[in-house]
């Protein structure tokens, strides 16, 4: 997650749309100020949104800045609302970013644990076990420690 300040409105639209209307000509426009009761002593910079009220003094560096101040909204909350911030899925969403469901693990458990018995069994009547069984116990003690690692 992520603000993305180039996703910010251009500072002409985004304070028409708040509803101001923005007077005189130039890098620089007027209008009222609602921070201090509606008297037109607001002044915009088109270029780089910035805004301060000749009367107040309430200022800000940006659109975003404009957002927080006028609505009480946080960061995220306003950048968000123009549009300005990126959510990342991937975040979102960790339950579903297991390697493999939470059946699949328990089945993979039940064949695991079936072969270390039948393992036991075989050394129980005395059967050795082979290099390739050796193997396959302990590629099943590793799935197992997988699956602990991945639900703690
Ligand atoms: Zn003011």
């Amino acid at each position: 997650m992520s603000f993305d300040r180039q996703a910010l409105p251009e500072p002409n639209s985004y304070f028409e749309n708040a509803g101001l209307i923005l007077q005189g000509r130039g890098k620089w426009r007027t209008t009222t100020c609602h921070f201090h009761g509606g008297r037109t002593t607001l002044r915009i910079n088109l270029e780089s949104g910035a805004w301060v009220c000749m009367s107040c003094g309430q200022k800000g560096g940006d659109v975003l800045a404009y957002e927080m101040q006028s609505t009480g909204a946080d960061f995220v909350t306003a950048a968000r609302s123009l549009g300005a911030w990126m959510d990342d899925d991937r975040t979102s969403a960790p339950a579903t970013h297991k390697p493999f469901s939470t059946r699949e693990a328990l089945s993979v458990l039940a064949v695991e644990a079936n072969l270390a018995a039948i393992a036991a069994s075989n050394l129980a009547y005395g059967n050795r076990l082979t290099s390739d069984d050796l193997a396959r116990l302990q590629t099943a003690a590793q799935r197992i420690n997988l699956i602990r690692e991945t639900y703690p």
